[in-house]
């Protein structure tokens, strides 16, 4: 249940240090007409309301947030502005062919560049830090993974954004207790992401747009032509009807009934440290504020914030039966006390640190793994999902691609392959919550082994298929 006085400063570390009261904006309060009508106010549906008016400024672009402003996982998480994709580059490949697959990862690294850009261009602080990523290897049954990695990304052309770290080479940047090599890129950055999505937000309204925020959009209505009835996002409040929808609530578009299996909410947590002293970093390294990850199954991302916390990041909180999505999600005490586990393993050093911040938030999996960007001129319906772990480069991708099919533009974006991409739903209940959950239990269980027997996982079981598509 929603309270208007309701803390959004609790919803993470991000949105309670941004500098803003967080006070929400007026909600709409009768229906109105626009051009183009946003459901969301997080990074998609803010860089598509961006690159709208960026290139029209007479467009009146209004967008509907159920709460705030980078409320969704635009103002919760990990930090990482990075390249790369959730698919593969090889299975990009084997559904869209060699040259789409590159230009899709190409496509994304100018993505990273370009929210910096922007950000710079906007002079919005967003705490930019382009200190690369480092994918760490933490024992020998690891390293393959990495190397594999590293040669997938030479064969596409994109071995010399990357680099092979041995151990005194990621040593030389980070200490990770059993770190045994990296592969690094120096395109990659560290952000506030609430800042991110707060500056957008301001931006937009300078541009023009209105953005009315408490007002939850209960439905949507597509264009019949025909009978010449526009597109419409329904409220309790009233309707906006628009030349253009666009659905842009991401994982919460499940909340929706005609998108209810169209993604699957998957929860990703978040621990993070006080401050950490001096010597403390001082024995850690980790000076350029790189990002940090794994090549493990059960995913873990990491950033040190300009403050000089430790931010530990997993996924691990089990599926909900029937994908609901609740505010109390966003915290799962096992699973955030793991990731404490897991940060102390990876730095023995924080033994006595003390964490002040848990939090959480839902990412919208679609069934293959495989982001999309549509827009329909007929039924006047646009958006974009499906970014899993990389929505803060990707949104930016999909926004302005977005706004360049919405505005008839033909560009090196619009001709990517996830655009149009239709994904299938996921299944009904009780397959869905069975499957789900068998893989994510197994996933787990590959890495456990993978641990104690010191032994790469072999990539012959169903998950690993699965996992690694
Ligand atoms: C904990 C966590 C860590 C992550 N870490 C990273 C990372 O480090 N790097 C990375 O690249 N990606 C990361 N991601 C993913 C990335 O943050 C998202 O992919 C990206 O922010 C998605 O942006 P969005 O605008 O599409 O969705 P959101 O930011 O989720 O925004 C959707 C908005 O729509 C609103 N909304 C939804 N439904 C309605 C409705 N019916 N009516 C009105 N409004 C509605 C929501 O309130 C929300 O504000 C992470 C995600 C999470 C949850």
């Amino acid at each position: 249940m929603r309270t208007l006085d309701r803390d959004y400063g609790a919803v993470s570390f991000w949105l309670e240090t941004c500098g803003d009261d967080l006070t929400p904006r007026p909600p709409l309060e009768a229906s109105t007409d626009a051009d183009v009508a946003i459901l969301g106010a997080g990074y998609t549906g803010l860089w598509t309301a961006y690159y709208l008016l960026r290139h029209d400024p007479s467009l009146r672009v209004v967008i509907l947030e159920r709460e705030i402003a980078g409320f969704g996982a635009s103002g919760r998480n990990g930090a990482w502005c990075a390249p790369g994709l959730n698919i593969s580059l090889g299975r990009l490949e084997r559904l869209h062919g060699h040259d789409a697959a590159r230009r899709t990862y190409g496509a994304v690294f100018d993505a990273v560049d370009e929210v910096g850009r922007v950000a710079q261009a906007e002079a919005m602080d967003i705490e930019w830090r382009r200190g690369g990523e480092l994918i760490v290897s933490r024992g020998t049954h690891e390293l393959p993974a990495i190397e594999a990695e590293y040669r997938e990304l030479e064969r596409f052309g994109f071995g010399e954004r990357y680099e092979l770290l041995d151990e005194q080479g990621l040593a030389d940047r980070i200490m990770v207790n059993r770190g045994d090599g990296a592969l690094f890129t120096p395109d990659a950055a560290a952000i506030q992401p609430a800042k991110l999505a707060r500056g957008l937000a301001r931006a937009v309204e300078r541009m023009g747009a209105t953005i009315y925020e408490r007002t939850e959009v209960t439905d949507y209505k597509p264009a019949d032509r025909r009978a010449a009835v526009r597109p419409i996002l329904r409220t309790d409040a009233g309707d906006v009807t628009a030349d253009v929808v666009v659905l842009a609530g991401e994982a919460y578009l499940t909340g929706l009934r005609r998108l209810h299996r169209a993604l699957l909410p998957v929860w990703s947590l978040i621990v993070l440290t006080e401050p950490l002293p001096d010597d403390v970093w001082a024995s850690i390294g980790w000076r350029a504020r790189e990002l940090v990850g794994s090549p493990r199954f059960t995913v873990v991302y990491l950033s040190r914030t300009s403050d000089g916390r430790l931010l530990f990041g997993g996924r691990g909180a089990p599926y909900r039966f029937g994908s609901p999505i609740r505010d109390e999600y966003d915290r799962h005490d096992p699973t955030h006390e793991m990731l404490r586990r897991h940060a102390r393993d990876w730095f023995p050093a924080l033994r006595d640190v003390r964490f002040t911040h848990a939090w959480g938030g839902p990412l919208g999996m679609p069934r293959d793994w495989h982001p999309t960007i549509a827009f329909d001129r007929r039924t006047g319906i646009a958006g974009a999902r499906g970014y899993i772990g990389h929505g803060v480069s990707t949104a930016n991708l999909a926004g302005r691609t977005l706004a360049e099919l919405i505005d008839g533009q033909q560009t090196e974006r619009t001709e990517l392959p996830l655009v149009g991409h239709r994904s299938r739903q996921w299944e009904p209940e009780p397959f869905r919550w069975l499957g789900v959950r068998y893989v994510q239990a197994a996933l787990g269980r590959v890495d456990r082994i993978a641990e104690k027997t010191g032994r790469p996982p072999r990539g012959r079981s169903l998950e690993e298929w699965l996992a690694r598509r």
